[in-house]
């Protein structure tokens, strides 16, 4: 159930209800969203109605789904935001860089190119969840600090991905967003600890995720106290194998309606191919996407991983350039 307070409720009362949950052993969240606490504690309204604390509860809601925190009803809309930069309003934001930072040099001058044409955050993964155990792994935390100052120095903010429950506090040390890949996307440990921490999350879309295993896997970092989740679609497989993976544009409309969360897309991933990115960035932006997340690089065939997907520089210009021009008529800015 979740509990409801007034707007100005003394925040004693809400201590006093949340004391109450610890003395009973019930597993409850504190939320303070809209100007307003709420409470949510797993268990029944009518044992909860019974507790004199619970006096001061304006609302009693019931949960009877699966999924509570992750719902437009609990919250109309999701921004995530980093000064004037927003992920979830009308503005379209662009994520870019390499799969994997590779030196020191290498992120250097691909952020000075991402930053020139237009991006506003430095992807590069420094742990890689490779097939193959013989693949590149990624250079680790020292990945992590080149990918940094590549971004300080050029204006952009950055995010990597997270694999590893123990990497969780020095990732987040390090980047503006923490990335969880299509892999790990129900690594539940790993989404719980994600949960406890002050940054935000972007959450790729599970090789095969339904919508609702995908909802449900941001639930677990809502419900343990993170509410900055960014979903991002990066295609699925189907049996169709010329592609990589499809990318299902459905799901951008779709989710806007099941969630308050915004909704990126990756192009890169989802095709495989690089002759194809562009035509799928757009397509984000059509279908209502509050971004992308695109593979780039400044040698792109001699990139360490996923090479074939990696579009060189002059093709990003061009993306960019369309992609500004098409933004009025979505209603989007960049
Ligand atoms: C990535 O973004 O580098 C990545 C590994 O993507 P995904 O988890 O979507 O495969
Ligand atoms: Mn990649």
């Amino acid at each position: 159930m979740i509990c409801v307070f007034e707007k100005n409720v003394d925040e004693r009362e809400v201590e006093k209800l949340t004391l109450r949950c610890q003395q009973e052993g019930i597993p409850h969240h504190l939320f303070y969203l809209g100007g307003q606490y709420r409470l949510l504690i797993q268990t029944e309204i009518d044992f909860v109605a019974n507790w004199p604390e619970s006096d001061v509860v304006i609302e009693m809601l019931p949960y009877t789904q699966k999924r509570v925190l992750t719902n437009c009803q609990f919250q109309p809309h999701t921004v995530v935001k980093f000064g004037d930069l927003e992920i979830g309003s009308n503005q379209f934001c662009v994520i870019a860089g390499p799969c994997s930072v590779e030196s020191s040099q290498q992120i250097f001058s691909i952020a000075s190119m991402v930053k020139q044409f237009g991006g506003k955050i430095l992807r590069g993964g420094a742990f890689k969840p490779r097939t193959s155990p013989y693949d590149f792994q990624g250079s680790g935390q020292q990945g992590l600090i080149d990918l940094k100052h590549a971004a300080d120095a050029h204006g952009l903010l950055c995010i990597s991905e997270v694999m590893d429950t123990r990497d969780v506090d020095m990732v987040a040390s390090h980047v503006d967003i923490v990335q969880v890949g299509a892999r790990n996307m129900q690594n539940f440990c790993l989404l719980k600890e994600l949960g406890k921490i002050n940054k935000p999350i972007l959450l790729k879309r599970g090789l095969s995720a339904t919508y609702e295993d995908w909802l449900s896997s941001a639930e677990y970092i809502l419900s343990h106290g993170n509410f900055e989740v960014i979903l991002c679609e990066r295609g699925i497989r189907t049996f169709e194998n010329y592609s990589r993976n499809t990318l299902d544009i459905s799901a951008v409309p779709i989710l806007q309606q099941l969630t308050h969360l915004p909704i990126m897309v990756d192009p890169s991933h989802a095709v495989g191919m690089r002759e194809f990115v562009p035509s799928l960035a757009y397509s984000a932006m059509a279908a209502g996407a509050h971004g992308i997340m695109v593979e780039v690089h400044t040698h792109p065939e001699l990139s360490i991983s996923d090479a074939r997907q990696t579009i060189a520089p002059e093709t990003f210009a061009e993306m960019m350039q369309k992609l500004k021009s098409m933004a009025p008529i979505f209603e989007k800015h960049m």
